[in-house]
């Protein structure tokens, strides 16, 4: 065994060399293990950190909504829109391997339902990586015994060490050689409409807290057009509390559309049926040769669940193009989807390129439908209206006007049958409502008669109780900001807009 021992350890050492010799740099041939335990050193200790029982880091931050992906228009400098997380406390167990992060979050900008405005207490466990976006536990993670070291490389100027967790994940921390703490650490994660990405957590402003240098900062970018996810600034470190939980038992379920559901059809008129995944869907229209679907909306599996039953819907017709309403990351989650089964993409001309993007990025860590089946992207663009029509049947598809959720939208339009099909003007149960009169603007602006209307999230409703739902909303959200007005607090979105008459103009 110690023979064994002793001619790893040269070879090794050969190895380095030749990195050395190769790379002209002499910072590349570090051990990947000194150089981490230079930062424990660096961070107060190596003994001393192994040591910690549990630390407790409490702040405030930002997260991006939806990745990115929920701007009001899909344009790559389109102003993106932040939920605001306060009273936040993270709690690591060190001798555990696990996580709490509880917070309480707001949307900075107009949400339609709940949710998004009751700042209600989360709650979410983290294990394995997603514990590792701060230096103390990734230090103490990369010194594990059952992690692998990789090469050391440079970028930037950081000394960067690769390492393999026991759970398979690899990870990269990157140390700064002028103070030996740890800069930042890099994983990659699966994305539903990305494929993956790269993230990395960078750590600024390191302060000594019981003699542990600990960043007051921590700022997440991933490699999708740069984007910063999220920023958290840091008002106190506790180390080793005597009470670090409660810990909830699961770890949440990440991602658009988490249900597991069955895809169901209900036909609403001749060629035309609803086919939902859960509470969330569209029409399926069926052409002499082929049926159109409208939205891919969720994730791959309601995506493809719902062309799967499509399929089934008139023998010998397949789903061969979508509809996608607009480009917000839920409602395009199964764009990747769709696209691998070759499908035409149908969208307002400003989404070919976020689409572009969205589809053209390899995911061989978290293969996905369209990695194991790459497919070019097939768009058609929507200008101002497209008309879809053979000998049976004709679709209108319309850039929607007014509607200051998502400005590069389009909804469609059976005339034969008098459907209206859309995503986000509205649904039956929406507590609030802050773009109203956008599916009246869009009616009246290409003189269309609606009978029924087929929503992506709820249920059908006529056009009658389509638009009284939209009326009951607006008050609703007036009423809400003079209750937050009364209380000092002034929403974003306040006082609530509603084309459709002259009051918000009073305001
Ligand atoms: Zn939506």
């Amino acid at each position: 065994m110690h023979h064994t021992k002793k001619v790893l350890v040269v070879l090794a050492g050969l190895g380095t060399l030749a990195v050395a010799l190769l790379s002209g740099t002499a910072l590349a041939q570090e051990q990947p293990r000194a150089l981490v335990e230079r930062a424990a050193e660096a961070m107060g200790g190596l003994e001393r950190l192994q040591e910690l029982d549990n630390f407790v880091v409490t702040g405030f931050g930002q997260y991006l909504y939806q990745n990115g992906g929920g701007n009001l228009s899909p344009h790559p400098r389109a102003p993106v829109k932040w939920q605001a997380a306060v009273a936040a406390e993270r709690s690591f167990d060190l001798a555990n391997e696990r996580a709490v992060n509880r917070d309480r979050r707001g949307l900075l900008f107009p949400f339609a339902n709940e949710r998004g405005h009751s700042w209600d207490e989360t709650s979410t466990l983290q294990t394995g990586v997603a514990m590792l976006d701060h230096p103390l536990p990734a230090v103490l993670e990369a010194l594990d015994p059952e992690t692998g070291f990789g090469p050391v490389h440079v970028e930037d100027g950081l000394l960067v060490v690769e390492f393999t967790i026991e759970t398979g994940d690899t990870l990269w921390m990157a140390i700064d050689p002028t103070t030996d703490l740890p800069a930042w650490v890099r994983w990659i994660s699966g994305s539903t409409t990305l494929g993956e990405v790269t993230n990395t957590a960078w750590f600024t402003g390191y302060l000594p807290f019981d003699g542990v240098r600990l960043p007051v900062g921590i700022t997440h970018n991933v490699d999708w057009r740069d984007a910063t996810m999220s920023y958290f600034n840091v008002d106190s470190y506790r180390i080793d509390v005597d009470d670090p939980g409660p810990f909830p038992e699961q770890a949440s379920a990440p991602g658009f559309g988490g249900q597991v559901a069955e895809a169901q059809a209900t036909q609403i008129a001749e060629g035309v049926w609803d086919v939902r995944y859960g509470n969330n869907g569209g029409g399926v229209i069926e052409f002499d040769d082929h049926l159109t679907m409208f939205e891919a909306y969720g994730n791959e599996t309601a995506t493809l669940a719902r062309i799967d039953l499509a399929n089934t819907l008139v023998p010998g017709k397949e789903v061969t193009e979508v509809i996608v309403s607009h480009h917000h990351f839920d409602h395009s989650g199964g764009v990747r989807a769709a696209v691998s089964r070759g499908l035409t993409i149908i969208a307002e001309r400003g989404n070919e390129g976020i689409f572009r993007e969205m589809i053209s990025r390899p995911a061989p860590n978290f293969p996905d439908a369209l990695a194991l089946d790459p497919q070019p992207l097939k768009f058609m663009p929507v200008e101002e209206h497209l008309i879809l029509e053979d000998e049976t049947m004709r679709v209108d598809v319309y850039h929607a006007v007014g509607h200051l959720h998502m400005a590069n939208a389009v909804f469609a339009y059976v005339p034969e049958h008098r459907i209206f099909l859309e995503g986000d003007f509205t649904t039956w149960n929406w507590t609030w409502h802050w773009w109203g009169g956008a599916y009246l603007d869009s009616v009246e602006r290409y003189g269309l008669d609606p009978a029924i209307n087929i929503p992506v999230h709820g249920i059908v409703t006529t056009f009658d109780e389509t638009i009284a739902a939209i009326e009951e909303q607006v008050a609703r959200a007036r009423a809400f900001c003079e209750n937050n007005v009364a209380s000092g607090i002034y929403m974003a979105g306040c006082p609530a807009k509603y084309s459709r008459d002259a009051s918000d103009q009073e305001d």
